[in-house]
């Protein structure tokens, strides 16, 4: 089988089947065997179904493929898919979808490709021009995913797993740790890809929770205070809270439920925790 981390390999690949990198779909392809072993490892997908965003070459894939009963590979560059369908050859358990990941129908494609008793991942090296935006659909999508495991931007990262206090943590921690408890795996420099992107990155497994970590009225409304917090990070929280388009609330309504809920309307929004933004939520 070919090895697919030898950059020598990926060249000759690109050479014959007379196709190149694209920078503007977030072509890196990782050259290292061992982070493809900590993302296969971590998505705990043995015997198990997987959907893997952006196959590439196919060398993520192929290791996912050799412990997964079932890989579902979702590309949107059509010039790749005659390079799967030879380097994946050997392998009867991958599909390939050639679409993009945030236009098909996603929990469709899960419920025609999987047996429904059988638990499925998400394991992807992740385009980072549009990290959030996938990350984001697959954490609302409502599909009872077991584990996510992506490579993202070391600063997306950073975000993803920050605690309250700090500049990382914004709305898209709060989004991460109310779907699922989120940790790093493992970081990998710029030299891991080829070609070398200019940011490292680093594997964020992201376990899905299968209860909410907190008890709420209405999710919608939840997200909609998250965002107000986080609209204008130097404001205090009263200030982002009042006249916030779907809250509804003046200054001094933003100001007495703060009171309320126990929160100082004075502080900012990056000092709440989840339970704190379900209570202003709740009351509201
Ligand atoms: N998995 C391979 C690897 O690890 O070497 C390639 C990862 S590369 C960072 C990201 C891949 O996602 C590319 O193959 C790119 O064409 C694909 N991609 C970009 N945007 C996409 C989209 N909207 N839907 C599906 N695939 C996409």
């Amino acid at each position: 089988m070919l090895d697919l981390t030898k950059p020598s390999v990926i060249k000759d690949l690109m050479q014959t089947f007379d196709t190149n990198f694209s920078k503007g779909l977030g072509q890196n392809f990782l050259i290292n065997p061992a982070v493809l072993d900590s993302i296969a490892e971590a998505a705990e997908c043995d015997g198990e179904g997987v959907i893997e965003v952006g196959p590439g070459i196919g060398v993520l894939t192929a290791q996912l493929a050799q412990r997964a009963k079932k890989v579902v590979s979702v590309e949107i560059d059509s010039r790749l898919i005659d390079i799967l369908n030879h380097t994946l050859a050997d392998f009867d358990n991958v599909k390939i979808v050639n679409d993009d990941i945030l236009k098909l129908n996603l929990p469709k494609l899960i419920q025609d490709e999987f047996d429904a008793s059988l638990p499925v991942s998400v394991a992807a090296n992740l385009p980072y021009y549009i990290t959030t935006p996938i990350l984001t659909m697959l954490l609302e999508s409502g599909i009872p995913f077991k584990n996510i495991v992506i490579m993202v931007q070391k600063e997306v990262g950073m975000r993803i797993c920050a605690s309250p206090g700090g500049k990382d943590y914004g709305a898209l921690t709060v989004l991460c740790n109310f779907y699922s408890e989120p940790e790093i795996v493992t970081h990998v420099p710029a030299g891991n890809f080829m070609p070398a992107p200019k940011v490292d990155s680093v594997v964020v497994k992201l376990k899905m929770r299968k209860e909410s970590p907190v008890l709420l009225n209405d999710t919608k409304l939840f997200f909609t205070v998250v965002k107000a917090a986080f609209a204008q990070r130097r404001k205090t929280l009263e200030n982002c809270l009042a006249n916030f388009p779907g809250l509804n609330l003046s200054k001094q309504d933003a100001h007495s439920l703060l009171l309320k809920a126990g929160i100082e309307p004075g502080i900012r929004g990056e000092r709440l925790s989840i339970n704190e933004f379900a209570a202003i939520a709740n009351l509201i």
